[in-house]
C-alpha cells in the first residue's frame, strides 16, 4: 500500500515566488501519475517536496495516511530517478544498482539477487561490470531505473526520465517504463513536459500551468473533454484548432462558415448563459478530405472549402494548414487571418495552394467562453 496525497499543498519560495497553489491530488496505490505543463508550471518543485529535498510552505503531505511534511527524504522510502541519471562515474553498473542496498546494509546474497533480477527486467545483464562512460544515454538510464528498483521502494518519482534521450530511443524507454510498471505495480509520479509521454504512460494526468491545477484526469478524459482553454490547447499534436465565432439566429458563425446549432451546442449555450462571443474548438483529427471521406457517414458530416496553403506529407498521414476566411467584425489588422490545421490520411490527393473540401463531424465542435476559457460543451 503506498497513496500518497497532498492536500493544499503550496510551494513559496523566499523571494515570494508560488511556485504551486494549493495542490490537491490524492494518488492511489500502483497508480501512475503524470505531472505535466510548460516550463515553470511547478512541476519539479511538486515533485521535490514529494521527495523531501523541497520544503512544504503550506497544506499537508501524506504517504499511507501519515503526515510527512517534516519527514527527511531517506525516511520517505521513495526512490527518485533525475533526467541527469546521477550514476557514480567510479563505480560499475553492479555497484551503482546495488548502491542503496550497501547503504541500507543488505545482505550481500539477498544484493546479489536484487541486483541480478532488477538487471534482468531492465535488459541490462550483460553491463554490469562496466563503468557509466562506457554505456550510451539509455543503458544508463536503465541503471538509474534499476538503483531505483533494487530498493523496492514505496514509490518511485521521475523527472523528465527521458528527456536527455534521442526521439527513437525515447520511444524505446516508454515502452520499458510501461512494462516495468505493468510487472512492478509501484505507485510513480513523473514529471514531463511532453504531452506524448503524459498520454502514453499516465493513468492519469495532472495539467499544471502557472502552479495551478488545470485539469486532472485520464488522458482520454483531457483529449476528449478539455474543460478549458489551455487544456484543449496543450493536450493533442498538433494542437487544437481553435477559431473566434459567434451565435445568431440560431447558428454559429465562424470561418468554417455558418454551423446550424444542433441540440448538443445549443444546450452547451444555453446551461451556461454564454454571451453570443465563443471560441470554436475543432482537433486536426476531426477532419477528411470529401473526396476520399466514407459516403455512409456523409449525411452526418458538415462540410467546408478553404485554400490550402503548405501541406506536409508525413508517409503514414499528412497534414494540411488552410487559410481561413476572417469573420470577425472587429478590427482586421490585430492579427493574421485565421488559419487551420487539419490532419488527412495519406491517401488524401490534398496538395499545396489549392481549394480543399473537408468535411466533419459536429458532434466533435468544442465551445469555450472567451472572457474565461471554460468549456461550455
Ligand atoms: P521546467 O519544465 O522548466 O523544469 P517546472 O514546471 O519543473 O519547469 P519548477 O522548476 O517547479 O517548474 O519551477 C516553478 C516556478 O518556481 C518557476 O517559476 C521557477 O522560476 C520558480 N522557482 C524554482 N525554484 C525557485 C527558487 N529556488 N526560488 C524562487 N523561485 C523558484
Amino acid at each position: 500500500m503506498a497513496e500518497i496525497v497532498l492536500d493544499g499543498v503550496t510551494k513559496r519560495f523566499a523571494d515570494g515566488t508560488v511556485a504551486v497553489q494549493a495542490l490537491d491530488l490524492r494518488i492511489a496505490d500502483g497508480e501512475f501519475v503524470i505531472l505535466v505543463g510548460p516550463s515553470g508550471c511547478g512541476k519539479s518543485t511538486t515533485l521535490n517536496m514529494i521527495a523531501g529535498l523541497e520544503p512544504i510552505s503550506d497544506g499537508e503531505l501524506r504517504i499511507d495516511g501519515t503526515r510527512v511534511n517534516e519527514r527527511a527524504p531517506r525516511d520517505r522510502d521513495i526512490a527518485m530517478v533525475f533526467q541527469s541519471y546521477a550514476l557514480y562515474p567510479h563505480l560499475t553498473v553492479r555497484e551503482n544498482i546495488g548502491f542503496p542496498l550497501r547503504l541500507a546494509k543488505t545482505d550481500k546474497a539477498e544484493a546479489a539477487r536484487r541486483i541480478a533480477e532488477a538487471a534482468r527486467i531492465l535488459d541490462i545483464s550483460d553491463l554490469l561490470d562496466r563503468r557509466p562512460a562506457h554505456l550510451s544515454g539509455g543503458q544508463r538510464q536503465r541503471v538509474a531505473m534499476g538503483r531505483a528498483i533494487v530498493r523496492d521502494p514505496k514509490a518511485f518519482l521521475m523527472d523528465e526520465p527521458l528527456s536527455n534521450l534521442d526521439a527513437k530511443l525515447r520511444v524505446q524507454m516508454r515502452t520499458m517504463i510501461s512494462r516495468l510498471q505493468n510487472r512492478l505495480g509501484t505507485t510513480t509520479v513523473y514529471v514531463t513536459h511532453d504531452q506524448t509521454e503524459a498520454m502514453t504512460l499516465a493513468d492519469r494526468i495532472v495539467l499544471l500551468d502557472k502552479g495551478e491545477v488545470q485539469q486532472i484526469g485520464t488522458p482520454d478524459e483531457l483529449y476528449r473533454t478539455p474543460v478549458n482553454l489551455f487544456t484543449a490547447g496543450f493536450i493533442g499534436s498538433p494542437a487544437m484548432n481553435l477559431l473566434p465565432a459567434h451565435v445568431e439566429a440560431g447558428a454559429l458563425h465562424s470561418p468554417l462558415g455558418e454551423i446550424p446549432l444542433t441540440s448538443r451546442l445549443h444546450a452547451a449555450l444555453d446551461a451556461h448563459r454564454a454571451s453570443r462571443e465563443v471560441v470554436l474548438g475543432i482537433r486536426p483529427e476531426a477532419f477528411e478530405d470529401a473526396r476520399i471521406s466514407r459516403p455512409s457517414q456523409q449525411g452526418e458530416l458538415l462540410s467546408f472549402t478553404a485554400r490550402t496553403d503548405i501541406v506536409e506529407s508525413l508517409g503514414a498521414e499528412k497534414f494540411a494548414y488552410l487559410n481561413l476566411p476572417d469573420t470577425r467584425k472587429a478590427d482586421l489588422f490585430q492579427s493574421a487571418a485565421p488559419q487551420l490545421v487539419a490532419r488527412l490520411d495519406a491517401d488524401s490527393p490534398a496538395r499545396e495552394n489549392e481549394p480543399l473540401d473537408l468535411v466533419y463531424d459536429p458532434d466533435a465542435l468544442h465551445l469555450f467562453a472567451p472572457d474565461t476559457g471554460r468549456s461550455l460543451t
